[in-house]
């Protein structure tokens, strides 16, 4: 048994086949286990994941019981440990870690619920942000693929409301906070508030979390609805960086996904963004269309981003698409006879336009939001 007892984190290595780091509450945070890799959502959700002799990534969520007896498990490492290292780092570990007994993790997903509403999504780099639920929902809702925030209606909560759940939220975190960098205000689209309401929003969130940066989605048609000057203002205030849900850059495509604006305006409000000195993440779907459509959302997506001034600090997210049977997005597909791509052609799809992004000096990643967790 080996351990690393760092200032933000503590890892046991009890063999070859096994490693476990925790945050500095104790809490845990993945276990590999023999090829396995377990991640605990702050709910204390046991996400697995494993690759079999280079074949495909499979994934899932283990059921309450199953995560029990992971985290009994965890708990006989945690045990040995104690027994085995040396005095100091046995300390550590039995103070912070050796507490959280298989109940006690598990009830973090009471103490998760009275503070969030579901989070339906983050951007990858965001996995490790403080979120700060300032809205629930979307205001759109209706693009046809989209099922993030379905049968939730839009909500936002004002300024005290705001603080109120920012302080339950650093107080849930504690001594994670350590592991975590900004803050992302959720959820879909909190950015279209007004500015008036906004303010005071991001006012509480620096009170709170003071220092760290912050980051957003924004939709486009809630994010022309203010002008330089607010940007200029919110960067002011600590906003670094928003995704856009760019889909494609062929309007055509756009207009079929039910999802407002066009690229014209994404390019004009990319500059405007840009100029207030905030970063942008833009979010593009391979594959969506299907074969029908690929070349050209491919040839319109990479001529828009050309035309965007994007530049090192910014990102281009290219999000495997995945289609959700019982959508609209599914109807309508096949009412226009659209041929859905192999996971194997949206793959190659993928690694093209991730060259033809970096070519542009930007940078691509990949987004697969089954990946997700918070
Ligand atoms: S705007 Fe974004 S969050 Fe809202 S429905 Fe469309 S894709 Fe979903």
């Amino acid at each position: 048994m080996r351990a690393e007892c760092r200032e933000s984190s503590t890892l046991l290595h009890p063999d070859a086949g096994h490693v476990l780091s925790f945050d500095r509450e104790g809490r845990l945070y993945t276990f590999y286990d023999d090829g396995i890799l377990y991640k605990r959502a702050l709910d204390s959700t046991l996400h697995w994941r494993r690759r079999e002799d280079g074949g495909p990534r499979e994934r899932g969520v283990l059921t309450r019981e199953e995560a029990r007896r992971v985290f009994a498990r965890v708990s006989g490492f945690a045990e040995r440990a104690v027994e085995e290292l040396d005095p100091a780092c046995a300390e550590r570990i039995a103070r912070e870690i050796l507490p959280w007994t298989p109940e006690r993790i598990l009830a973090e997903k009471e103490r998760f619920d009275r503070i969030y509403r579901p989070i339906a999504i983050l951007p990858p780099d965001q996995y490790f942000a403080i979120v700060v639920q300032a809205t629930e929902g979307c205001t759109w809702n209706k693009c046809t693929f989209c099922s993030f925030y379905q049968g939730r209606p839009f909500q936002a909560k004002n300024a005290a409301e705001l603080r109120e759940h920012a302080l339950a939220v650093r107080e849930f975190l504690g001594r994670q906070l350590l592991l975590r960098k900004g803050v992302f205000l959720a959820d879909g689209n909190a950015l279209a508030l007004s500015r008036s309401r906004l303010l005071p929003i991001f006012e509480a969130v620096r009170e709170v979390f003071p220092g760290r940066e912050i980051f957003s989605f924004v939709d486009l048609y809630t994010g022309e609805r203010h002008d330089p000057a607010d940007w200029g203002e919110l960067r002011r205030l600590g906003l670094k960086r928003v995704y856009v849900g760019m889909e494609t850059g062929l309007d055509e495509l756009l207009a079929f996904l039910n999802k407002p604006g066009s690229a014209r305006e994404l390019i004009a409000f990319t500059r405007e963004l840009k100029g207030a000195g905030v970063s942008v993440g833009l979010i593009v779907m391979v594959g969506v269309g299907g074969r029908e459509y690929a070349a050209r959302h491919a040839e319109a997506t990479i001529d828009a981003l050309a035309q965007m001034p994007l530049d090192a600090d910014d990102l281009v997210y290219l999000s495997p698409f995945i289609e959700h049977p019982g959508s609209q997005y599914a109807r309508d597909r096949r009412e226009a006879g659209l041929t859905p791509m192999t996971l194997e052609e949206i793959e190659a799809e993928l690694q093209r336009l991730a060259l033809q992004v970096r070519a542009l000096g930007t940078r691509a990643a990949r987004y697969d939001i089954r990946e997700f967790i918070y």
